[in-house]
């Protein structure tokens, strides 16, 4: 791809990377005299592998998409700053996201002393276009977008994302942390087409792992390449790989749980339509719901004296009087539906 050198800051495009020991000789070898590791408590006196290659190899199994189109991070958030610092130059260049979103796209912005403008969406959260492109110009080097999105709970229309990758000459991230839970096929499906496209994926919502800090980037292999290339050399921990791998042959098993959680959601969802002092609950394809109520900020004290926390999305855009409820176990649900029967008007 000729433009994504033309899209990278210079002195990424120029960086000669940190080579580690373990970049320098990897494979199978007697002794490992090497990289200063101490000799005994095996075997976390060893290094991690930095490319992951054993996870990548599961990762590409279960996502049925090649290893170079992989990028493996800790956590989500680190790959959402890595494409920032990549492709962003400080006090120059921005960044367009949505909001209500994500905070996280937002705070890594500022953290790079990188512009975010952000485009509202409708009123029924719904992504528009034109309102991402109005607010793209010739300084935008990234469009961050979030799918289902976070606090909404809902789906970007895949048209209007589509038309924003057509359209946008720059980065296009869709962050689908929840896309297990929703009924559409992830992004990552079309990523041959749109080599622009990042979609980022992570062990922490539906696999249930958010402890151990595994998130993932789709893309092309250009883009993967650059994101290794800056990198701290052993991102991602050796009990973190270890896990991961672990947690990812027991696929099954994260179904059953998803069914569990995606059952317990109808069922909050139809409960809390039933109180007196919900005005909405909109539709969710994500392990939450949102949720407006006539008094957002007196419901959520009291659930806090009940001893439930829920997220007060009160003063968020366009959330006025909202509360954002993750879907627990059966019991969990019930503690809060109970609670919030005995509230009193
Ligand atoms: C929870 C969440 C993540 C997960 O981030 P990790 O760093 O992988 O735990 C990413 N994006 C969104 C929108 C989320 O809500």
């Amino acid at each position: 791809m000729k433009n994504l050198n033309h899209l990278l800051r210079p002195n990424i495009l120029s960086l000669k990377p940190y080579s580690s020991a373990r970049d320098e000789f990897h494979g199978e070898a007697s002794v490992f005299l090497d990289a200063n590791e101490n000799p005994y408590n095996h075997p976390y006196n060893r290094y991690p592998d930095p490319m992951q290659r054993e996870l990548k190899q599961r990762i590409s199994e279960v996502k049925d998409l090649a290893p170079e189109y992989i990028f493996v991070g800790n956590g989500s958030d680190e790959a959402i700053d890595l494409v920032m610092r990549a492709f962003c130059r400080p006090d120059m260049d921005h960044i367009v996201t949505i909001t209500p979103s994500y905070g996280m796209y937002e705070v890594a912005a500022h953290i790079n002393q990188v512009q975010c403008i952000k485009a509202p969406l409708s009123a029924d959260f719904q992504l528009s276009a034109d309102a991402v492109l109005d607010a793209v110009d010739a300084y935008t080097k990234v469009v961050y977008l979030c799918s289902p999105n976070n606090p909404t709970g809902n789906l970007l229309d895949r048209g209007e994302i589509y038309r924003i990758i057509k359209y946008f000459p720059g980065i296009v991230v869709v962050d689908e942390a929840y896309i297990d839970f929703a009924s559409a096929d992830s992004l990552a499906r079309q990523l041959l087409g749109f080599p622009r496209l990042i979609v980022l994926q992570t062990l922490s919502k539906a696999w249930g792992a958010a402890g151990i800090r595994l998130g993932m980037a789709f893309a092309s292999p250009q883009i993967i390449a650059v994101l290794n290339k800056i990198k701290y050399p052993y991102n991602v921990n050796r009990p973190a790989q270890e896990y991961a791998l672990n947690l990812l042959s027991r696929e099954e098993e994260m179904k059953e749980q998803l069914q569990r959680i995606l059952c317990e959601r109808s069922r909050v969802e139809e409960a809390l339509k039933s109180l007196p002092f919900v005005r909405h609950v909109y539709p969710s394809d994500a392990n939450f719901i949102l949720v407006r109520v006539d008094n957002a900020n007196e419901t959520y004290r009291y659930l806090v004296e009940q001893k439930v926390i829920v997220r007060n999305r009160h003063s968020v855009a366009l959330c006025q009087d909202c509360l954002r409820i993750t879907i627990g176990t059966s019991e969990e649900n019930h503690l809060l539906l109970h609670a919030l029967r005995g509230m009193r008007p």
